[in-house]
């Protein structure tokens, strides 16, 4: 599961200006599809408006053929991920950073959601490994670090569509690089947006969506693209 389509989707934070502007795409459950473009095309906005953070002006969104308008926002957040690209952490522990992906987490399910995250691969994430410092204080965090709780915590409502918001954009190229390796890892058998600055990193893309003004300017995959020029 987790077939995404987008149909004739039409948007506007405000009436008199339409950001996107007919958008048609075919997401195969499963596959990874990067959208990418320059700054203002409307892509995330495309994935907020996946995760229906605000409702469309025209067209549809359906995940396996049901519209999204009328399923619950509960069912719709447990289906979807998002690592955002400036995580945001709370004034607390690494775990509980972690369990808030779960609604109201007790103590326990913190230590669950913890030990899931070591077992989903995260323990590797952290040198000094997960169960030893995941009573830590999640504001000290590097950047990096940061954005690996914000992939576990994505990690523990296992959702089957993901989306990757510029996650790795606001990091030095070796975290990057670091960092990359465990999204090609995660993305495997769930369907994934990425959205991202460089063509470099999403070479692996199953397909690639150059947005423009808020339109499907170009799709293929990276080779074509370059042949494309
Ligand atoms: P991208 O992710 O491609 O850089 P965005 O989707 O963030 O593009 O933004 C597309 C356009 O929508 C931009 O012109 C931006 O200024 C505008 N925009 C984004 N978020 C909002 C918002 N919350 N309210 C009004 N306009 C917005
Ligand atoms: P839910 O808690 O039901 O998963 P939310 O809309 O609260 O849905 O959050 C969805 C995802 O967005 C979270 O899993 C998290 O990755 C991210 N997120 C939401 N709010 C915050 C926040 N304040 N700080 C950091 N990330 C957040």
């Amino acid at each position: 599961s987790g077939h995404v389509q987008f149909e004739n989707v039409r948007f506007g934070y405000d009436p008199s200006r339409e950001i996107l502007k007919g958008i048609d795409l075919d997401i195969p459950a499963g596959s990874t599809v990067a959208v990418v473009g320059p700054s203002g095309a409307g892509k995330s906005t495309l994935a907020r408006i996946l995760y229906r953070f605000y409702d469309l002006t025209g067209g549809r969104v359906t995940i396996d053929g049901q519209d999204i308008s009328r399923v619950t926002q509960d069912s719709l957040r447990a289906a979807i991920g998002i690592v955002p690209q400036d995580t945001v952490l709370f004034n607390d522990t690494i775990g509980y950073n972690i369990a808030y992906g779960r609604e109201g987490a007790t103590p326990e399910e913190v230590a669950n959601a913890a030990r899931g995250a070591a077992i989903a691969g995260f323990i590797q994430a952290l040198p000094d490994g997960f169960d030893t410092r995941v009573g830590e204080r999640g504001l000290k965090l590097s950047g990096g670090e940061k954005q690996r709780v914000a992939i576990a915590r994505t990690l523990v409502k296992n959702p089957p569509i993901l989306i990757l918001d510029e996650a790795t954009s606001a990091l030095d190229s070796r975290t990057e690089a670091d960092i990359q390796a465990t999204l090609e890892a995660i993305e495997r058998g769930r369907t994934t947006i990425v959205i991202a600055h460089r063509l470099s990193t999403v070479v692996h893309a199953d397909r690639i969506v150059v947005l423009d003004s808020g339109r499907v300017a170009e799709q293929g995959t990276h080779a074509e693209l370059l042949r494309r020029g």
